[in-house]
């Protein structure tokens, strides 16, 4: 395949210490060896997070959906309802799955692009609900929840709230103790910066309680099974055991370039770089709070999903188109993964470009 530079949301660039280690044979990893590296895996997880020292980790091989489907079947049931924020695709899959499940919910709605106000969320009575959910960046408009402000509403009446943070963790900053963050979730393919394949869960107390007490018709993710495994280093069925070696490389590698605040420092000045430098091309942002993991833009000129092929074809760039009702409108370009100011020089070069030309 061509040489690419790749500005999606995921898979995104690893860096060649991870790459390599893509090479080498899988070990066997029922063994006291892979043990300690899970649980050094697990210790990383919550200091990054900023978890408690009772949350416990599991890691799903999966996809980040099936993190999303697990915590929702693992910790609901009939008798809870759920408020889940529906800003975007990922918004929408929450709300799929818990129909699916037939846990009862309310969703707000929020136009793509917006934030939560504290007007909107005024709207509903915590007393309502027994649980709140969100993607805290709802990746397909780029649009970052203000935690804050959920984690209020979520105190007033003890709501258990599960956070999607798949591509936020390590460009945003969260705290699970600041705000009491039930369930949080990420995957290897986000700002890991590893192949696809794994789902993380940081599971509080409430949250294994919970899971002690239901259960899911579903054996793959039973949570009890992986709680259950995870208090020897180990999971119920064969994982991506090559991934979790990488997960663990990366995860040592930004513990000894300064942890997580530094690796979002590094997302948020690749964010406002580029940010800075389109001022004068015929895009406009379409997030009013945005993630630092990536600029959503609706492209005023020309289709977007044009913009999106004629990178792809004419300058080896993968930008990330959007699908749906957005294909035409927007694109998005990613800050998160390997990449660095001059990867962004080459992405404006080329979009200045395509205005020579008349693209856009
Ligand atoms: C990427 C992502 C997911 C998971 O998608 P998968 O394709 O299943 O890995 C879920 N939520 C958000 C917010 C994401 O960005």
């Amino acid at each position: 395949m061509k040489k690419m530079i790749n500005f999606t949301v995921g898979p995104v660039q690893a860096d060649l210490d991870i790459l390599k280690i893509g090479a080498e044979q899988v070990p066997y990893f029922r063994t006291k060896e892979f043990s300690d590296l899970m649980f050094e895996n697990e210790k990383l997880m919550k200091e990054f997070s900023n978890a408690p020292e009772s949350a416990k980790v599991v890691f799903i091989t999966g996809s980040g959906t099936a993190s999303m489907e697990a915590s929702i079947i693992n910790t609901l049931t009939e008798k809870d309802k759920a408020l889940v924020i529906n800003g975007g695709s990922f918004g929408a899959r929450f709300v799929e799955i818990l129909k699916i499940h037939e846990i009862p919910y309310d969703e707000i709605r929020l136009e793509v692009g917006k934030a939560l106000t504290k007007e909107e969320l005024d709207k509903y009575n915590p007393k309502n609900y027994t649980a709140f959910i969100v993607n805290v960046h709802e990746t397909s408009t780029g649009v970052h929840y203000d935690l804050d402000l959920i984690h209020d509403f979520c105190s007033k009446n003890n709501l258990f709230l599960i956070v999607d943070a798949i591509s936020s963790f390590l460009a945003d900053e969260i705290d699970i103790k600041k705000h009491n963050i039930d369930i949080m979730l990420t995957g290897s393919q986000k700002a890991l910066a590893c192949p696809p394949g794994i789902s993380v869960m940081v599971l509080s107390k409430r949250a294994q309680k919970r899971i002690q007490e239901i259960n899911p018709k579903c054996m793959y993710l039973n949570l009890r099974d992986a709680l259950k495994n995870a208090e020897r280093g180990q999971t119920p069925f064969t994982p991506a055991v090559g991934t979790l070696i990488q997960i663990n490389a990366r995860l040592k590698k930004i513990k000894k370039s300064g942890g997580a605040k530094t690796e979002i420092e590094k997302t948020k000045k690749l964010a406002n770089y580029f940010r800075n430098k389109i001022k004068d091309l015929p895009f406009k942002l379409v997030s009013e709070s945005p993630s630092n993991a990536v600029t959503s833009l609706y492209s005023l000129s020309a289709s977007a999903n044009d913009i999106f092929l004629i990178l792809k074809d004419e300058y080896n760039i993968w930008v990330c188109p959007n699908g749906g009702d957005l294909k035409e409108k927007i694109f998005r370009v990613g800050h998160i993964g390997h990449l660095t100011i001059e990867d962004y020089d080459t992405l404006i070069n080329a979009l200045n470009d395509l205005k020579k030309r008349k693209v856009i």
